[in-house]
């Protein structure tokens, strides 16, 4: 079944919904992104494996003038990686700076890291991923393989 992680800990996440928010948009604050001007940030929630509960990780993205940019998502991913984490549970993501009259802020994920996200999903399940507003509300729902992904790459 789909997102039977997210669904193990969805009470949990959607009471502690409005401090994952928090933190992906503290993430963004502190983006090094001064060639695009657009600061991102994650909150990746995962599976601890030593608690049974969940972990938080947190990244923002990070330019360089050479333009090999890291991504927020993928810098959460790295800290959580970093930290023991191999199940994504769920994510959000933040822009500050959200583009004036867009339906949508543009911090959905780039392909790139929904490719990312997707290696920490394994095949048969899902994770959630919540759009975060400039004021912390949560602009859009999507899963990250059922709507933005759903055809992963994955080898064998
Ligand atoms: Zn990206």
């Amino acid at each position: 079944m789909a997102g039977r992680q997210f669904e193990r800990f969805s009470r949990e996440i959607e009471a502690r919904e409005d401090e994952l928010a928090r933190r992906a948009i503290a993430a963004a604050a502190r983006s090094y992104s001064p060639y695009s001007g657009f600061p991102v940030g994650a909150c990746l929630v995962w599976l601890d494996p030593q608690s049974g509960g969940i972990g938080i990780s947190v990244g923002c993205n990070v330019e360089n003038a050479f333009y090999e940019s890291g991504h927020a998502e993928q810098a959460a991913i790295m800290a959580g990686v970093s930290a023991g984490y191999r199940r994504l549970v769920a994510a959000y993501v933040a822009c500050t700076k959200p583009e004036p009259g867009s339906p949508l802020p543009l911090a959905i994920p780039c392909g790139f890291c929904r490719q990312w996200m997707c290696e920490f999903v394994p095949e048969g399940e899902d994770a959630a991923i919540a759009i975060v507003a400039k004021d912390g509300s949560i602009r859009a729902r999507f899963r990250l393989i059922a709507d933005l992904l759903p055809r992963p790459f994955r080898l064998g």
